[in-house]
């Protein structure tokens, strides 16, 4: 049984749907109900159980209500992976007479980040996976088992110009990861991440189309080809699965070769 963050559309509900191939019981979350309930179809069509429950999951309120809704459907949770996430682009502070190419292509580029966006992506990259972590751990220690994955990134390795907040909040999920990792290893409780680089989804699919900077994004990518969302779920049932039982506290970069 696993929960999936942000499973409604993407990386997130390409890992929904390969977790219940392999016969895993899914509940998909996030603020659009209505793509959480198209992945829950999808998913009972594979012949396991789902279900769609909308929760902010920066809301300690939301994600108490998401595990008790988990627990009065199916009893146990075995699976948490932590992968709802948003990036914003723009500069760290004013730059007068500055100007970018990305100003075509995101809104309010030229607005630089404040306390309150900084804090905002913070807590959609690293909070919410704090929360649901949380919430689901003592159902896990209870247990005496569990797999937590975090879908991290491979920016804070090579960082992107203008994603200072993302990439900090990025970074610290790998530092939980590793941290929650050994508290946890008692209680057979399995903490890794995958980190992506260019996966195209509805998130990064304004980059990719971009033909200047779609084409500067193909060139660094050795392997010559994007990322599907398929390849970071295949990554994540391999850290779901009883084939990584040796593996705790470790990223899986799942980037084409880009850090090469
Ligand atoms: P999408 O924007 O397609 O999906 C993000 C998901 O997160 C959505 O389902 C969204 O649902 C959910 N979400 C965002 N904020 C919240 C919130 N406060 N509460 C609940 N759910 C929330 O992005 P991707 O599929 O591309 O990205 C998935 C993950 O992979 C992210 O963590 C991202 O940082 C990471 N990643 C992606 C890369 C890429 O190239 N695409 C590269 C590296 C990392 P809703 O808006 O309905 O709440």
């Amino acid at each position: 049984m696993a929960i999936v963050t942000g499973g409604g559309r993407g990386i997130g509900k390409s890992i929904a749907l390969t977790l219940a191939e392999a016969g895993a019981d899914v509940v998909v979350t996030a603020r659009t109900l209505k793509l959480l309930e198209e992945t829950a179809d999808e998913i009972r069509k594979l012949g396991t159980r789902a279900l769609a429950v909308r929760a902010d999951l920066t809301s300690e309120q939301d994600v108490e209500a998401l595990v008790d809704k988990t627990i009065s459907e199916f009893a146990k949770i075995d699976i948490l992976v932590n992968n709802a996430g948003a990036i914003q682009s723009r500069p760290l502070v004013e730059m007068p007479g500055f100007k970018n190419y990305l100003a075509k292509l995101v809104p309010d580029f030229y607005t630089p980040f404040n306390l309150e966006s900084w804090k905002d992506e913070i807590d959609t990259n690293l909070t919410t996976a704090y929360l649901a972590t949380a919430a689901v751990l003592p159902r896990m220690i209870q247990a005496g088992n569990g797999k937590i994955i975090n879908i991290t990134s491979v920016e804070p390795l090579r960082p992107g110009s203008f994603h200072v907040p993302y990439s900090s909040a990025k970074w610290g999920l790998k530092g939980f990861t590793r941290a929650l990792a050994l508290e946890m290893a008692k209680y057979h409780i399995y903490v890794n991440a995958v980190a992506p680089g260019y996966i195209y989804t509805e998130m990064s699919s304004f980059w990719h189309d971009d033909p200047i900077v779609g084409k500067r994004m193909f060139e660094q990518v050795p392997l010559q080809r994007m990322g599907k969302p398929r390849d970071v779920a295949l990554a994540v049932l391999f850290l779901a699965s009883d084939a990584s039982n040796f593996i705790t506290g470790h990223e899986i970069p799942l980037d084409g070769g880009f850090c090469l």
